[in-house]
């Protein structure tokens, strides 16, 4: 299951918004809230509220009065499993305060759960802000008071509460396998092709399928191999270029496609299970696999698959790509194992040793680069974050793939180690799991910092949805212009003279931005 508890802000969410409220008699719920709390209560999910309480600070109301007010939300709403209230004031500079991600975690403390396994709903961006900081799934339910460019910021949002709970209820269900397997699974082949992120973000549904089948066999593109290699319940690799999906395709090649198809026939699959992004056709590898002789094949198609496929699953836009690789692994049977998260992990024997001259653990990564410059930090950007940092009292080592060399000297000569072209995927996932934060776009190394549990600074272009590529249940801090002209164009280089989605950043937003993840320069993270 994805989630065990659901964090919910009081003002503008389970109630109707009466500032600073002291009075038991004002509470009013938003439409539908209590059938939809009694619905995630049935589904056996602990609830709580988290909520910023500055009238308190500020002697607006008493300790009392507000526990008078918390008294009638369950007498109008049913009882929660626990009430989580900062009672703080911006001023105040104290951990709780959302958006810092202090209540979230202890609401999931004192629900017996991590934050990474809590969904948190609310109405504005300080709290979709809480919950992505704390490694939780933020829900964005807007009203009036909602600011556009929070809603343009947040990664999910509903129409209302009973929208928000339904979707909530829809995704957890969609992981669940409705059937076992018709038949018991000897060797899956999976495939996912693209590059290192796609590869990282199926890891999750690749465990599901291995987990039900006694071999695992992956086809991956040449840019996704080195992913390939780092995860857990892959047996064997098959690396070969698809023309229908690579960026940068050549020509159609006839032999090529039927060597690939022979090849295919040899693994002697009794299923297939072929994982796309959105925008990427299933289709012309379903037809291959079945000249292969496959005849249990699944698959996401929106596309009318004909008799191509005997799951052709569907899935709706904004889920987060391990998630909706889950419900495919789910719709051809297959669930994770109890124990084993939803996260994305890499395999411990395939990650080296970080080099010795490197220093100590608890370093800054800052990754400037990306295969699609549309995603990648401005130079000049990353070289003034650098010097922030630096300022601020953070080791940086600057990261950056063999092509990247000029940009990573640039940017580390501001105060930053530089590693550019150091290290392949897996050195970089070794240096990365020992950092204390990674300041990345939304690229592989975003996911590597993901699969090691290490914080993620992202300055993400808002090329393809954030609900979707945003760092996967990892605490995080999404910076960047999210309404920026490039949104949802899923444009490779930048069509907006400036790269302004991410022009804009402010190195102290960086610092900052640490400093709630409880980053701190020379501390222990
Ligand atoms: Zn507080």
């Amino acid at each position: 299951m994805l989630y065990d508890a659901v964090l919910l802000d009081r003002d503008g969410t389970l109630i109707e918004d009466v500032p600073y409220n002291g009075d038991p008699e004002k509470v009013r719920p938003v439409p539908g809230a209590r059938a939809a709390l009694d619905r995630l209560r049935a589904a056996g999910l602990r609830l709580a509220v988290v909520t910023n309480q500055s009238g308190l600070a500020r002697g607006y109301f008493t300790g009392e009065q507000m526990r008078a007010v918390h008294a009638r939300v369950e007498e109008l709403l049913g009882r929660f499993d626990a009430w989580l209230v900062c009672p703080h004031d911006d001023a105040d500079g104290c951990d709780c305060r959302k958006p810092a991600p202090g209540l979230v975690y202890a609401a999931a403390r004192e629900l017996g759960t991590t934050a990474s396994r809590c969904v948190l709903v609310g109405d504005i961006g300080r709290d979709v802000g809480a919950a992505l900081a704390a490694g939780a799934a933020g829900v964005l339910v807007p009203t009036p008071v909602t600011r556009p460019e929070e809603v343009a910021a947040a990664g999910w949002v509903a129409t209302d509460l009973p929208a928000a709970v339904a979707e909530i209820l829809r995704r957890q269900q969609a992981v669940q396998p409705a059937t076992p397997p018709t038949a018991p699974v000897r060797t899956a082949l999976v495939v996912r092709s693209d590059s290192a992120g796609d590869v990282l973000v199926t890891g999750p549904a690749i465990r599901a399928v291995a987990a039900g089948a006694e071999r695992v066999v992956l086809l991956c593109g040449p840019r996704g191999r080195a992913a390939a290699n780092l995860l857990p319940g892959v047996d064997e690799i098959i690396e070969h270029p698809l023309p229908w999906i690579d960026p940068t395709p050549g020509p159609v090649d006839p032999e090529a496609m039927r060597s690939l198809t022979a090849r295919l026939g040899a693994v002697g699959a009794d299923q297939a299970v072929v994982f796309t992004s959105f925008h990427q056709s299933a289709l012309p590898l379903a037809l291959l696999l079945r000249m292969a002789g496959i005849d249990r094949i699944a698959a996401i198609s929106d596309d009318y698959p004909g008799s191509l496929l005997d799951i052709r699953h569907r899935v709706p836009v904004g889920v987060p790509e391990p998630e909706r690789a889950l419900s495919l692994a789910a719709a051809a049977g297959h669930r994770l194992p109890d124990g084993d998260e939803p996260v994305l992990r890499l395999r411990r024997d395939a990650v080296p040793q970080r080099p010795a001259d490197l220093g100590d653990p608890g370093y800054v990564v800052l990754h400037p680069g990306s295969a699609a410059s549309s995603r990648a930090c401005p130079p000049e950007v990353a070289t003034r974050i650098v010097g922030a940092l630096t300022d601020a009292g953070h080791r940086v080592l600057v990261t950056g793939g063999p092509d990247e060399r000029a940009i990573t000297a640039r940017v580390a000569a501001a105060g930053g180690t530089d590693l550019g072209g150091r290290t392949d995927l897996a050195g970089l996932a070794a240096i990365v799991a020992d950092a204390r934060a990674v300041v990345v776009g939304n690229t592989g190394p975003a996911h590597l910092a993901a699969a090691a549990g290490v914080p993620v600074v992202s300055l993400f272009a808002p090329t393809v949805p954030f609900g979707q590529w945003g760092p996967y249940r990892v605490p995080t801090i999404r910076l960047g212009d999210a309404a920026a002209p490039c949104r949802d164009t899923r444009a490779a280089s930048c069509p907006v003279p400036g790269h302004p989605c991410l022009a804009g950043v402010d190195p102290d937003e960086v610092v900052d931005a640490l400093r709630t993840l409880a980053v701190s320069g020379g501390g222990s993270r």
